[in-house]
């Protein structure tokens, strides 16, 4: 897997931006959720929020979720629509 660094959206430096401390409500729920977090960067002092470096695992993972679910409920159509033609 290739390892992506975070990119500044305000400087662009490589490598500069640190998680956050969530300063209040909002930012806490975020920093909770999957795919976001706060940052901020040590170059330049940007702080804002961004998608996180692992959020790809969580919806590879939610991919699989909802391919099992699909198929579960796919088994279960199929097994009524024969039943019922029958
Ligand atoms: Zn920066």
């Amino acid at each position: 897997m290739i390892k992506k660094s975070t990119v500044c959206p305000n400087c662009k430096m490589v490598g500069k931006l640190h998680k956050s401390h969530s300063k209040n409500r909002i930012e806490r729920i975020v920093n909770h959720s999957y795919f976001l977090g706060t940052f901020r960067c040590q170059n330049c002092g940007w702080r804002g929020v961004l998608f996180r470096k692992n959020s790809l695992n969580f919806s590879f993972s939610s991919v699989l979720k909802a391919a099992f679910i699909f198929a579960v409920v796919y088994y279960i159509v199929l097994y009524l629509i024969k039943n019922y033609t029958n």
